[in-house]
């Protein structure tokens, strides 16, 4: 199993909160994902890690996975997690444990993921087709 060093991550989604279009962030996903390339290693199992050009492109696929999408994507998202029957709130509306204005944790009922944290990645799709 293929594990990218959180640092990592929060390095690439610093350097993409810097960098609004497009082009920029699609270049700068490559940097990471060559840099990224240079850390994974043979595994037995791995078949695609087995060449140079084989780990740059698993390297390429791990960071498309986990690039954001921009601030009003997210929050557009979220709205529509917010007006959905299946959304919970963990934490926020309703709840007795959290300070007043607190974001709210949400958790989708169909995939149970926190989408908080889900809404953020562009390779995230609401399992009902929302977005
Ligand atoms: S991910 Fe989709 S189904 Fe789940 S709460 Fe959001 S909009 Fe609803």
């Amino acid at each position: 199993m293929t594990l990218i060093d959180r640092t990592l991550v929060e390095r690439l989604h610093q350097r993409l909160r810097d960098m609004p279009s497009t082009e920029g962030q699609e270049q700068i996903a490559e940097g990471f994902a060559e840099e990224l390339a240079e850390t994974l290693v043979d595994e037995p199992d791995g078949a695609a890690q087995t060449t140079p050009q084989g780990r740059l492109e698993l390297a390429r696929r791990l960071i498309q996975g986990i690039l954001p999408v921009s601030q009003s994507e997210y929050e557009r998202r979220l709205s529509i997690c917010l007006d959905c029957p299946e959304i919970r709130f963990l934490i926020g509306r309703g709840a007795s444990t959290v300070a007043p204005g607190t974001a709210p944790l949400l958790q989708c009922k169909v995939c149970n993921c926190v989408m908080n944290a889900k809404a953020r990645l562009r390779s995230s799709k609401c399992p009902l087709g929302n977005f």
